[in-house]
């Protein structure tokens, strides 16, 4: 069995090609990742003798039609996935996460590459300010990085209806763990403090979100992937729900910082109140639920990074300007 993985040098992607290497009887893993600024071989075991890396841009026809021929399956991680950045500018969020998840899906369809896994996120639900969102629910994105996920997530599902394609669709809350991009809340907001340095909380700090182990991520992804049904989608949830200031306070406290660290930022526009996912069709048809206790995966994270200054350090300084 031969697998493409897209966007693999990636938090989520790595993670989920690491765990499967290590597995016992692990697939023969491509991954195709154009190594953006969030990309980093030192993400990936690239000598590994399962696996093949591919540096280039799943918007590329020729070069994903290459290797969709040679492939058995697919796994689609790669996108454009920061938030703010998207608010900045939308163009780079538009052509590779609806116009690069195209480009894969009609390949895919040519030589018949499937189940072809499409990983989504909980925000193409839109605020949830009660209850949580069923995968039934109406898409009402905010952002434009959501409204571009969502795009690519319909367009996945069109290609089961239409050419009944086997496309299975997975809508995930916040992840969190090792080799996240210091540019999201946990990885920003632990290696400021780290450095000694303040952290931006948003507005009144009052905006929920779910998190997610990425290691429940992947494991909630590889269930689809192995037993999930075409045309399907399947939320997958991580049952914590925190404000971003509860959030916050947990992580000054573990880096031994106080209130003082804190610098209030302008809110991010358009932002939404609340996410939260109902996993129950994920719980009952696949046996998924999350196996990691959030206090102590946030304090092995943590431990994480204050273990892995060299992972970080370059990354960070690449992103400061000049
Ligand atoms: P990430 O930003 O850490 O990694 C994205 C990877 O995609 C990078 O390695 C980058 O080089 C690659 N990439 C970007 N554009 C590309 C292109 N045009 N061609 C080839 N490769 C390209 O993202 P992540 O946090 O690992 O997220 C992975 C997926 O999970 C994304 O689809 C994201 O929307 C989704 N998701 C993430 C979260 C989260 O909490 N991080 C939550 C819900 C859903």
């Amino acid at each position: 069995m031969n697998l493409l993985v897209t966007g693999a040098a990636g938090f989520i992607g790595s993670h989920y090609v690491r765990t499967l290497l290590a597995s016992d009887a692990p697939p023969r893993i491509t991954v195709l990742d154009k190594l953006t600024y969030a990309g980093t071989l030192t993400n990936l075991e690239p000598a590994h003798p399962r696996l093949k890396f591919v540096h280039g841009d799943i918007r590329d026809a020729e070069l994903v039609d290459k290797l969709m021929a040679e492939a058995d399956q697919v796994v689609h991680f790669a996108a454009e996935s920061h938030v703010d950045r998207s608010i900045d500018g939308a163009a780079d969020f538009v052509l590779t996460n609806v116009l690069g998840t195209q480009t894969l899906l009609d390949a895919a369809l040519r030589y018949r590459v499937e189940p072809f896994v499409h990983v989504s996120t909980d925000e193409v639900y839109g605020s949830v300010e009660t209850g949580s969102a069923t995968e039934d629910d109406p898409l009402r994105p905010s952002s434009p990085y959501s409204a571009s996920k969502a795009s690519s997530d319909l367009l996945a599902l069109a290609h089961h209806r239409t050419h009944g394609l086997d496309v299975r669709v997975t809508r995930c809350s916040n992840n969190y763990g090792p080799h996240q991009f210091p540019e999201k809340v946990v990885p920003l907001f632990v290696t400021n403090l780290l450095d000694g340095a303040k952290v931006p909380l948003y507005g009144d700090g009052r905006n929920v979100r779910d998190w997610l182990h990425v290691d429940d991520h992947c494991h909630g992804v590889e269930l689809v992937r192995t037993q999930g049904r075409p045309g399907e989608v399947y939320n997958i949830g991580g049952g914590t729900e925190l404000s971003n200031r509860d959030l916050t306070g947990l992580l000054l406290e573990a880096c031994g910082a106080d209130w003082d660290s804190v610098t209030y930022v302008e809110d991010r526009k358009g932002h939404d109140l609340r996410y939260s996912v109902d996993w129950t069709k994920a719980r009952t048809e696949l046996g998924y639920h999350p196996r990691h206790d959030f206090t102590a995966g946030l304090a092995a994270t943590i431990a994480w990074y204050r273990e892995h200054r060299a992972w970080w350090e370059p990354l960070k300084r690449r992103e400061e300007p000049g």
